[in-house]
């Protein structure tokens, strides 16, 4: 069995932990897959392997499911009592919190992310949103009925009431960007409301889920609640295709998710999808410039650009492009660009060689479509998975990196004339996920924001993102809700019972 017990951190437990054999979690027991296969995890930076883990294959989603359906129908799982279910997800936010150090280290050596990001936004939030799903067990409400019952007799009398019950079995596939964190977004509100999972990390970066699982089987899941199961897409589309699965949620690209979709039909199982973007960020000639630029150069280079919400299209008034651009185009001068353990470094590797080169084929695509890299452009040295962090000017709409989500540290700036040009083109995408904008006028503000089709529209900050605010996107971003209160919708069906009294 595979397990960190210390809380006390130091790289040299990490590096036991890593060398150990990693198991898969099936049943509340860690086993190797049933084949017997691994596959390799490498550190971005350098590209080493620093560890093995089990290739699971469609017969240990079989034994997953199995156990999940086990967990779910017969065990008193779905039937604890509110407060029980509260202290589990509380003891599960609590031991992230203690492991924080392991967790963070093994994120960034896994994803190349940089350490101290891991450890102020990645581990924190984490723990935070199984502390705030263990708020919600005893929250959850149905409502009392009034029913007309028009083909009754008039003095016949009815009590009608809804319950919100547990979907059932859920996959769970997420990314490699936010690892730790996708999976908390996905197994914490599905504990809150009494489901079972089977969750498939991203084969670049599963190694944080699986120590999640230890922190989860050491707070007392119950066995066949959680099961945790590495490998590639075959068994994401696997889980997604399952007649024993009721619900899959996914984070990951939106070609996936529409395979997800296709493959879910056969049972009509509930899907929530939380897809690519491409999103807006404006500048309007009226914002506080050193705070935009600031904004903008987060909100395009934060986790390297790997991130769903990524701030890629800028937009910036006429009247201040040019000063905007130099001031922006200083500040990127300025990033430094080296691996994840190093607390210089701003710009951390791309997670892997395939999308190194899907970066760089954008960058080459960009130059040859015509536009112009003001700054970066290129890949960054000649080991790991390094990209400069880049912005293109003189673009057209019609261009890949214009239209694409390229998931790197890359962004377009455009500049536009007035408000109605600039929503209007913001909103020309078949993504809708966020969208920023920078200004000092109120009216404005409400006004845009109204107007932009993004799930989240952030003023004067940008990745606003909290477990309390739902997630999710317009088009071709998404399906559903997650995070605050619509996640406990996402996990939850509802029942009515009407009783003639
Ligand atoms: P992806 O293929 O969508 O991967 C996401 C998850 O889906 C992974 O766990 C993946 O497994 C799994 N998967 C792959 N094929 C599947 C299938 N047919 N059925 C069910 N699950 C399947 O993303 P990617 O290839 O790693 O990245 C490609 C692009 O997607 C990125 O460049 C970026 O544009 C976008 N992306 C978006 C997000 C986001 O947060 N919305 C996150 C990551 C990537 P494997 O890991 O084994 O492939
Ligand atoms: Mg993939």
């Amino acid at each position: 069995m595979t397990s960190i017990t210390q809380s006390t951190s130091s790289s040299s437990e990490l590096q036991e932990f890593l060398a150990r054999p990693q198991k898969i979690l099936i049943d509340g027991l860690w086993t190797d897959a049933s084949s017997g296969e691994t596959f390799d995890i490498f550190n971005p930076a350098t590209g080493d392997v620093i560890a093995k883990v089990p290739r699971g294959n469609n017969d240990d989603i079989d034994r997953a499911v199995d156990a999940a359906r086990r967990a779910f129908d017969t065990s008193n799982w779905t039937r604890w009592r509110p407060n029980k279910r509260e202290e589990l997800l509380w003891r599960i936010s609590e031991r992230i919190s203690e492991l924080a150090h392991e967790f963070a280290e093994l994120e960034s050596l896994d994803n190349g992310k940089p350490v101290g990001i891991a450890a102020a936004f990645d581990v924190r939030a984490s723990a935070d949103c199984f502390r705030y799903y263990a708020g919600w067990p005893s929250k959850i409400q149905g409502s009392v009925n009034n029913p007309s019952m028009l083909l009754a007799p008039e003095e016949a009398e009815f009590h009608s009431f809804t319950r919100h019950e547990p979907v059932g079995v859920c996959g769970q596939i997420i990314p490699w960007n936010f690892p730790l964190l996708m999976a908390a977004w996905k197994i914490a509100p599905a504990l809150a409301t009494g489901n079972t999972v089977v969750l498939k990390p991203a084969e670049q970066t599963p190694t944080t889920a699986l120590l999640l699982g230890q922190v989860l089987v050491d707070a007392g899941v119950p066995a066949g609640v959680v099961n945790i199961v590495t490998g590639y897409g075959d068994i994401g589309a696997a889980i997604s295709e399952h007649p024993g699965v009721d619900k899959v949620a996914f984070t990951g690209s939106t070609e996936v998710g529409k395979k997800i979709v296709a493959a879910s039909s056969g049972n009509l199982k509930k899907v929530s999808l939380e897809l690519g973007g491409k999103s807006p960020n404006i500048v309007f000639e009226d914002a506080d410039i050193d705070s935009a630029v600031a904004g903008v150069l987060q909100g395009f280079t934060l986790n390297s650009g790997q991130a769903c919400e990524a701030g890629t299209r800028v937009f910036v008034h006429e009247s201040i492009y040019d000063d905007f651009n130099n001031a922006l185009a200083d500040q990127v001068r300025a990033l430094t660009v080296g691996p994840g353990n190093d607390p210089a470094s701003d710009i951390t590797p791309l997670v892997s060689q395939e999308q190194l080169d899907r970066v760089v084929g954008y960058l080459e695509a960009g130059k040859e479509a015509g536009a112009v890299a003001l700054v970066g452009g290129n890949r960054h040295g000649d080991s790991g998975y390094f990209v400069e962090p880049t912005v293109f000017t003189d673009t057209t709409e019609d261009m890949s990196i214009v239209q694409e989500e390229i998931f790197g540290p890359v962004a377009v700036s455009i500049p536009f004339s007035d408000d109605s040009e600039v929503i209007d083109a913001a909103n020309r995408s078949h993504y809708g996920l966020a969208a920023g904008l920078w200004t000092k006028d109120l009216s404005r503000a409400h006004r845009v924001a109204n107007r932009l089709n993004a799930g989240s529209v952030w003023v004067n900050t940008f990745h606003a993102l909290d477990s309390a605010l739902p997630f999710g996107g317009y088009h071709q971003s998404g399906w559903g809700r997650e995070l605050g209160a619509e996640s406990i919708e996402l996990y939850t069906q509802v029942k009515s019972v009407t009783m003639a009294i």
